[in-house]
């Protein structure tokens, strides 16, 4: 293609999106589908450069890394279609009750070798009532919390009541992941047996509580790519302080076994908008990242991620945290994060831009 031929309207166009956000500024539903929607590679890595200056701008070279204790496995009366532990599911993943203290103290000793931030129990049910297993649940959270090694975290499902949110927040707890998954419109296709809004109840009692939310979703069910940009949209509406992007590992037994990848362009382009609309989140890039992204991994960074969860899923394999520290390195980039308290999510930061000498294109 001669000179003559290249378009660099879109290059304009997401160059002066890119730097109103880096002046304080947001960017509306419909510039954002645009985004979505860019299809040239060009324009993806265009994109992906503005995304890496907004994560720079806002998060500098630090990385919040995570990971999780599969607290109680298998059996969840919930029929969440991407997931092995569903009891609506045949997928031969491991089903067992709610974890001693041993296993989590391990964890947090692990966490605290590969300085891991945040340490999250995360169990297979439905939700978390009043009673023996709160008890039982802030226990756990308490010893996390005691042993000073990590930052106790938790994903417990749907919580019912203020009061259950406020024993979690005296227990110690900081953060709780809940994701919304999809948006509003798409959840009723991966979900029947509790809805949107229960979710949204419970991120309203953990706020009310004090505790940080952690929420984001899971890309490659199906869902189009105005679900994902509102999906973000939501997230921003309901103040989340960490925003995990997942992507479909197609499990065996389950109703997406068979679902096509999302190709790595996708995904990158995917964390790149996310990060145009959320520029002071932490963008975690979850589970699903080894088996879609492969040798591409190490991109997410330059697409807008600030976070990466480490260690094993809940029911899948990732790569040994030494190979994800070793990736952060490569990149320059710093894991080393002993307290994370959100409080670089508050302020807008002042930016001022020099204008360069530019050299004339030859005609
Ligand atoms: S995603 Fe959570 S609520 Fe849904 S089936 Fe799996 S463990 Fe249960």
């Amino acid at each position: 293609m001669s000179a003559e031929q290249v378009d660099v309207s879109h290059h304009t166009k997401i160059s002066e999106l890119g730097q109103r956000i880096l002046h304080g500024g947001d960017i509306s539903r419909e510039e954002a589908l645009w985004l979505f929607e860019l299809e040239n590679a060009s324009d993806i890595f265009d994109l992906i450069a503005w995304a890496n200056r907004i994560r720079e701008h806002f998060k500098g070279n630090k990385i919040h890394l995570c990971s999780i204790v599969n607290a109680k496995a298998g059996n969840c009366s919930e029929n969440c279609s991407f997931c092995a532990q569903s009891s609506f599911h045949q997928t031969g993943s491991p089903k067992y009750g709610f974890v001693d203290p041993e296993p989590v103290m391990e964890a947090a000793e692990e966490a605290k070798q590969h300085n891991v931030t945040a340490v999250g129990l995360v169990a297979a049910w439905k939700g978390l009532n009043e009673g023996p297993m709160l008890d039982e649940v802030c226990d756990r959270i308490k010893e996390l919390k005691a042993s000073g090694k990590t930052r106790p975290d938790a994903s417990l499902g749907i919580i019912k009541s203020q009061n259950v949110a406020n024993r979690l927040k005296e227990a110690g707890l900081e953060c709780y992941g809940h994701n919304l998954e999809s948006s509003k419109r798409f959840f009723p296709s991966h979900c029947t047996t509790h809805t949107y809004e229960d979710r949204i109840q419970t991120i309203h009692f953990l706020k009310n509580a004090g505790i940080k939310i952690c929420s984001g979703g899971i890309i490659g069910m199906g869902e189009a790519r105005e679900d994902r940009r509102d999906l973000a949209f939501a997230l921003k509406e309901i103040g989340a302080n960490v925003v995990p992007i997942n992507i479909l590992n197609p499990i065996k037994g389950t109703p997406y076994e068979n679902n096509p990848p999302l190709p790595p362009l996708e995904i990158l382009k995917t964390i790149a908008c996310f990060r145009f609309i959320l520029p002071r989140q932490e963008i975690m890039i979850a589970g699903g990242r080894t088996v879609n992204l492969r040798d591409m991994q190490s991109m997410v960074f330059a697409a807008g991620a600030s976070a990466l969860m480490v260690g094993n899923y809940l029911t899948t394999l990732n790569q040994p945290v030494e190979k994800d520290l070793q990736m952060l390195k490569d990149l320059g980039l710093d894991p080393n994060w002993d307290k994370h308290d959100f409080s670089d999510q508050l302020e807008p930061q002042p930016i001022s831009f020099r204008s360069r000498q530019t050299t004339p294109v030859p005609a």
